[in-house]
């Protein structure tokens, strides 16, 4: 596998071009910054009138257009607005102004994968995919760092995408990570993947089903918090910073003990077998469908969810601890009035 850098890539290429990030908000503002900071001149950010984004955008000196303006205007189109409404972005907004020849570009791979917008025959089509959330990409950016990409191509009518993706994921940071070379369809199933069954569904599954035992067993819900959740990011910095074996070194003998012959337990054969479900339902296009469907019915059941996690004890309780603890607070990756 292919890993491209920084000393690999022409900035030159985008710095040419006309950039226009579509939507400010998780990834569109680190795209914008990171961009702009990289020497990106000719930036405009596409948001629909009235957008809650543009005060935000300008503020940081952006130029605001609407997604169809930006799109007759640029020569790079980056959309990253969410993924359930893109595909009527794509055909009422961008689709019928994109200049011809342009380079129409994503940062997921869902809806080209499932061929839920099918560009005109004339544009490249590109995704610029930051393996992290939108404030951890422009969070290491900002301290020096970066963010590994993938880079996938789906159509180079230009012959030049490869060249111009790699330029784009460079100048966001990803080149001083990393930007590995893949397919729409593989950045696809294996990100749903991983934030249903790790990053997203998977940890946040675990840490509510632990908390609850211990709380239900009579434990004091801030002792839970503590080892249920707030370790969680200690643990995985070890993890993070040099593999499982790193954080073993540092954990007790008893805590490795335990992590060897209890942890299969947790994961075992069940949760196995649930995992190659999810996957199949992931590559079949059951999960893309359910997905667009419940958008179709005004997103009922998913804000419904929303609510009802959001109200769980484990929200309070880690309200009132996090507030003494004040460093956390400081140097926050969200804040919700900028970005
Ligand atoms: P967000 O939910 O943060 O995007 C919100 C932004 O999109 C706001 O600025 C919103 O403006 C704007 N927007 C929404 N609808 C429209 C529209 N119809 N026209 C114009 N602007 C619109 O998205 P994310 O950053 O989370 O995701 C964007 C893409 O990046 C997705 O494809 C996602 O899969 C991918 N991705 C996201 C990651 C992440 O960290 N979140 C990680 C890797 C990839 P308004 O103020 O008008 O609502
Ligand atoms: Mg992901």
């Amino acid at each position: 596998m292919r890993v491209y850098y920084d000393r690999d890539a022409d900035l030159n290429l985008i710095k040419s071009r006309n950039v226009a990030v579509i939507g400010y908000g998780s990834q569109g503002h680190a795209h914008a910054l990171n961009m702009k900071d990289s020497g990106v001149r000719d930036i405009a950010i596409g948001l629909r009138p009235g957008s809650s984004s543009a005060p935000k955008a300008e503020g940081e000196g952006f130029r605001v257009m609407s997604p169809a303006q930006a799109a007759a205007w640029a020569d790079f189109v980056m959309v990253v607005t969410p993924d359930e409404g893109q595909r009527r972005l794509h055909d009422e907004e961008l689709g019928p102004n994109l200049k011809d020849g342009a380079t129409l570009a994503f940062a997921h791979g869902l809806n080209i994968h499932f061929k839920l917008i099918e560009p005109r025959p004339d544009l490249n089509v590109v995704m610029v995919a930051p393996k992290g959330p939108g404030h951890t990409v422009r969070g290491e950016f900002a301290r020096g760092a970066g963010v590994p990409c993938l880079l996938a191509i789906d159509r180079d009518p230009g012959g030049q995408s490869h060249e111009i993706g790699l330029s784009y994921a460079c100048a966001i940071g990803g080149g001083r990570a990393g930007v590995i070379e893949t397919t729409f369809r593989e950045e696809c199933e294996t990100d749903l993947f991983g934030e249903q069954v790790v990053l997203c569904g998977g940890l946040t599954s675990l840490i509510v089903a632990a908390y609850e035992t211990l709380v239900e067993a009579g434990y004091a819900p801030e002792m839970a918090y503590f080892e249920t959740l707030h370790e969680v990011k200690l643990i995985v910095d070890l993890i993070y910073e040099g593999g499982i074996a790193n954080m073993r070194y540092s954990v007790s003998n008893t805590a490795e003990y335990g992590d060897y012959t209890r942890g299969p337990r947790v994961i075992g054969d069940e949760a196995r077998a649930e995992m190659k479900r999810i996957l199949a339902e992931i590559q079949s296009g059951r999960f893309a469908r359910d997905w667009m469907l419940e958008n179709e019915v005004g997103q009922t059941s998913f804000k419904a969810m929303r609510r009802r996690s959001a109200e769980h004890p484990i929200e309070e309780v880690g309200e009132r601890l996090r507030a003494m603890m004040p460093w956390i607070a400081q140097n926050r990756l969200v804040d919700k009035s900028r970005n």
